[in-house]
């Protein structure tokens, strides 16, 4: 059997943290096992679904690696692959289920269906369907568009989740369920079935939330005469408050973490251990496809840890290629002083946000906050800044040794050392208190601007 797999989002809001995860298992179990990863775009709640989110969706899976064989914009041999474009293939399944007595047409109101639940829930019942149209031979009430329910049989319905092992449900909690809406469209649970049948899906990897849904799907997959996949769902992930991450969230978006400054790798490398254990250090997708099993995959929910994100993200900035993040920032990659300069701070930022900071001393002018200000305009400040500037106008070259000789020069004329001394000198070249050695903001400055940002603050 070849191994297919699918990540089905639902385009209602931006690629977030937790369905990241579950796209990435589901890559990295058609990687490992020479198998095909299907991008399906489950569209059919049309006031929700937007056509922004399906291309952030896309997006986002791309720019974090993650292809995919068959896709709504590659198309392939079982498209197309956007639910929106598949009603006619679900009215037909339906309609099979309709002639053999496995589906019926019920005419209940809402009003009578809210008057059934209410009841099953005073009475402690788990509301359901109490199937009053089940049996109906007689023609319709006149103008009520019909929905279609699957009949549901009752018995127990039992798998062996890739996850969570043996699982077992009683159709009799869920009775029988809604498979076409009085507007014609199927609802979830039907069109995923005849989906992931016609796309031949042999593993189906999904999150925990669907969990309950896995009987009603088994039980449509065996009337349509399907051969059924193997499930896995997967713990849900959690934000540090313990609230499972949600598509509102916006801060645990794809793209919110993408403009944060954060790197595909440093996502990829986060994401890949909730729930399971590769091992420490950055390691490339193919690399983790080579070690990925779902029976290795947690049972229990795990936590999104910002500063474990952080920790990858500053090891993945310090051992990328100065080019590389330079074409990032969008700054030219091909000239020495530049890529200097990022060689020079990279080690120190954790974002490309923060990588950006530390570069714009040196690609274009200071920017002194109000603090720094404050700071630079002390009358011991002004003496260092110039006792400073008299050095350096002395020497040829601000190398290493011109940098020694500068400091000590300083600290004769102005009896200043520590902090009095090396923080205006900082504050003054690149306006910020914190940043790479003094040593390297000279050296990657030159004599000419290091003199004349000085300057600024003299009498
Ligand atoms: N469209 C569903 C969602 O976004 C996923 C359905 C599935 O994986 O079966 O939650």
């Amino acid at each position: 059997m070849r191994v297919r797999t699918r990540f089905a989002p639902s385009p209602t809001g931006h690629l977030h943290i937790g369905n990241a995860r579950t796209a990435l298992f589901n890559w990295l179990f058609a990687r490992r096992s020479n198998g095909d990863f299907i991008l399906r775009i489950e569209d059919t709640d049309t006031e929700r679904s937007l056509a922004e989110f399906e291309r952030s969706h896309l997006a986002d899976l791309k720019w974090l690696g993650l292809a995919w064989n068959e896709g709504p914009d590659t198309g392939g041999p079982k498209g197309p692959y956007r639910q929106s474009e598949r009603l006619d293939t679900y009215l037909e399944y339906a309609q099979r289920l309709l002639t053999e007595g496995l589906a019926y047409r019920c005419y209940c109101t809402k009003e009578r269906l809210e008057e059934v639940r209410k009841r099953q829930v005073a009475a402690g019942m788990p509301p359901r369907y109490d199937g009053r149209c089940r049996d109906i031979k007689s023609g319709s009430p006149a103008g009520v568009e019909p929905v279609l329910r699957f009949k549901v049989p009752e018995r127990q319905i039992a798998f062996t989740d890739g996850v969570h092992g043996d699982v077992i449900f009683d159709s009799r909690s869920f009775g029988d369920f809604v498979i076409i809406g009085s507007d014609g469209v199927a609802s979830y649970n039907f069109a995923v079935v005849i989906d992931d049948a016609m796309m031949e899906i042999s593993h189906v990897i999904r999150g925990d939330d669907h969990i309950s849904n896995t009987p009603r799907q088994i039980l449509l997959f065996e009337s349509l005469g399907f051969k059924t996949p193997s499930f896995s769902h997967l713990p849900l992930v959690l934000g540090g408050n313990r609230v499972p991450l949600s598509k509102r969230d916006s801060s645990f978006s794809v793209s919110a973490l993408r403009a944060g400054g954060f790197l595909p790798s440093a996502i990829i490398n986060t994401i890949a251990r909730l729930g399971w254990s590769p091992g420490e250090g950055l390691t490339g997708l193919d690399e983790l496809a080579g070690s990925f099993g779902i029976e290795k995959l947690s049972k229990s929910p795990s936590v999104f840890d910002m500063e474990r994100l952080r920790f990858y993200n500053k090891t993945a900035i310090s051992g990328a290629d100065a080019g590389y993040l330079l074409n990032l920032i969008g700054l030219p990659a091909d000239k020495e002083d530049m890529t200097a300069a990022v060689e020079a701070v990279k080690d120190n930022a954790s974002t490309v946000v923060e990588l950006k900071g530390l570069l714009s001393p040196f690609i274009g002018d200071v920017q002194y906050p109000e603090d720094a200000l404050l700071v630079l305009n002390e009358p011991y400040a002004k003496e260092a800044l110039k006792a400073f500037r008299e050095e350096a106008e002395n020497l040829d070259m601000l190398d290493d040794n011109a940098y020694k000789k500068i400091i000590e020069g300083v600290k004769k004329k102005t009896n200043e050392s520590g902090k009095r001394l090396f923080l205006p000198i900082r504050l003054a070249l690149t306006g910020e208190r914190h940043g790479i050695e003094l040593v390297n903001v000279l050296r990657l400055l030159g004599k000419e601007k290091v003199i004349e940002r000085l300057k600024r603050f003299q009498p």
